[in-house]
């Protein structure tokens, strides 16, 4: 394939690669004359500055899409099928060069990229079915000579627009079960992070997709605001932060568009008195400094229950110190930088004003050291959090972990259930009722049993509840197949033409 990566990881010190749009099957350079930078952050250097697409550019790209689509939809299901197959094979081919290309932006670890390629090639593998998925009911003789059947349609040009955190995978959760589905795709990846969306399109381009059918337009607001106003978008799929989210499925839906927005999260960990304490430390300390925090399913509180609390905070501060921060490709590293310097100050000024607020420091991620000039803060653990203050009820975004005692499991669930978001929660306990009463009460959309970070498998549904899901639909497995086509129902007579007559009454069943 024709190599544009716009990035070599390897590089120390790059210069910044102008990263264009993917239009028609080609790169497509920027005209607005907008453009913002993206660092790699494990350094601090700009590698690449990104076109800002203009409302005229959208309107092209959308034009381009809606006129690959008649000849898209319109191919066999096993067309479609073997090229989704085409593409698994090939994603699956080059998943180190993907990730590569994230940890070069994002800033995560090597391993952790390549676990964000596997979890987007499920979905992938999932669309493969879609002949199976697309399959509609039928009911003989549902009047008499009268035959009803459903089928599923696509809707025609589909948009993504996507957050900087998983740059690949996400898309992925979008663009798969649409494409799969038979509609023609627009990407607006994160501007932080947005050239592992090229790759793909490569790749995607070499697999036999016809030009058209899946485009990438870079930029910002404009960029998105365009997608939502134009007339010939039949859908956006969001994922980013809930403030956003939810203007997006305003605006989306006032336009008449079909809208699924995916927001922010605050997961809750709740540890009972009888959990293992090691294993709920262990998963703890995984769940929230991975991906140094920046993981939408990430565990940012954990709620100690009863006299677990002392043992469970102790165990967590005991593995800190063993925790490797460093250049997501240093092969030692297990935790990498965060996306910006402002999102690391950011970060790093809610270790403050939780102390302010009355929490007690057990970890201060800014004492950690890093050669150069990469937007590192360390873990960083808060004990004794309470629902007032700011480290609890903003979503932080980082790897700073709060720890709520209770008393109680009710009020531990009470807690869980006030929060505005809904994302994602988790029980440690060896009790299967407390756990299955958990499951029960917990007003979120995914919950996790002795599971940390209970993303779903690729056949069932990934969303959250409340502040975290703006919409019907959650994101791929069979709410996407929904969500990407149009119900049709057919009622169809063959008559004998002897028998017809005219008849002016409500059809009724005979
Ligand atoms: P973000 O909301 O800042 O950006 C997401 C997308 O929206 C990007 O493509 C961005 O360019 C665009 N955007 C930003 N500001 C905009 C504006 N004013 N108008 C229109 N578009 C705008 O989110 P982020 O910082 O890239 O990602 C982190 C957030 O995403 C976190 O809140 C995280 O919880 C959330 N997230 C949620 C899920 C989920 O499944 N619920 C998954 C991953 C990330």
């Amino acid at each position: 394939m024709s190599t544009t990566l716009p990035h070599e990881a390897e590089r120390s010190t790059p210069p910044a690669t102008r990263i264009n749009h993917w239009i028609g099957g080609q790169l497509v350079p920027g005209t607005s004359g907008r453009s913002g930078p993206v660092f790699n952050p494990a350094t601090g250097e700009q590698t690449g500055e990104v076109d800002f697409a203009s409302t005229e550019e959208i309107d092209r790209a959308v034009a381009v899409a809606k006129e690959a689509f008649p000849a898209w939809r319109a191919l066999s299901l096993a067309k479609r099928a073997e090229l989704m197959f085409s593409i698994r094979e090939l994603v699956h081919e080059r998943r180190e060069d993907i990730a590569r290309i994230l940890t070069a932006e994002h800033g995560k670890v090597l391993s952790d990229a390549l676990g964000e390629v596997a979890r987007g090639l499920e979905v992938i593998e999932f669309a493969c079915g879609v002949p199976a998925l697309l399959k509609g009911d039928f009911s003989e003789q549902a009047s008499t000579g009268v035959d009803v059947y459903s089928i599923r349609q696509p809707l025609g040009v589909v948009a993504g627009i996507t957050p900087f955190n998983f740059p690949a995978m996400v898309p992925m959760w979008m663009w798969a079960p649409a494409l799969a589905c038979g509609n023609c795709f627009l990407l607006k990846p994160s501007e932080k992070d947005p050239s592992a969306s090229l790759y793909v399109a490569e790749l995607l381009k070499e697999a036999g997709v016809p030009d058209g059918v899946f485009n990438v337009v870079m930029g910002d607001r404009v960029a998105v605001e365009s997608l939502l106003e134009h007339p010939d978008v039949a859908a956006v799929s969001f994922v980013g932060s809930t403030p956003i989210a939810r203007s997006i499925y305003e605006n989306g839906t006032k336009n008449g568009k079909r809208v699924q927005a995916l927001g922010g999260a605050k997961n809750h960990m709740v540890v009972l008195p009888d959990a293992d304490i090691d294993m709920a430390a262990d998963a703890a300390v995984s769940a929230a400094y991975g991906s140094a925090g920046e993981r939408c399913m990430a565990v940012s509180v954990v709620v100690a229950v009863g006299d677990v609390a002392d043992p469970l905070v102790d165990a967590i501060k005991e593995r800190l110190p063993n925790v490797k921060v460093g250049p997501g490709l240093d092969p030692q590293s297990e935790m990498g930088p965060l996306i910006t310097r402002e999102h690391r100050d950011k970060v790093a000024s809610y270790i403050d004003s939780g102390r302010d607020q009355g929490a007690t420091v057990v970890a201060d991620g800014r004492d950690l050291a890093v050669d150069g000039d990469g937007f590192f803060v360390g873990v960083s653990l808060l004990d004794n959090v309470t629902p007032e203050m700011d480290c609890y009820k903003d979503e932080i975004f980082g790897p700073v972990l709060s720890v709520v005692r209770t008393s109680t499991y009710d009020e531990a669930v009470e807690l869980v259930n006030d929060n505005p978001y809904g994302n994602g929660t988790a029980i440690f306990t060896r009790d299967g009722g407390a756990a299955r009463q958990f499951q029960f009460e917990a007003t979120a959309g995914m919950v996790g049993v002795n599971v940390p970070i209970p993303v779903p498998v690729a056949y069932y549904s990934f969303g959250g509840w409340k502040s975290s899901l703006f919409g019907d639909s959650h994101a791929y497995g069979p709410e996407s197949i929904h969500f990407y086509t149009h119900g049709k129902v057919v009622t169809s007579r063959w008559p004998d033409p002897a028998t017809s007559k005219v008849d002016l009454g409500f059809p009724q069943t005979r």
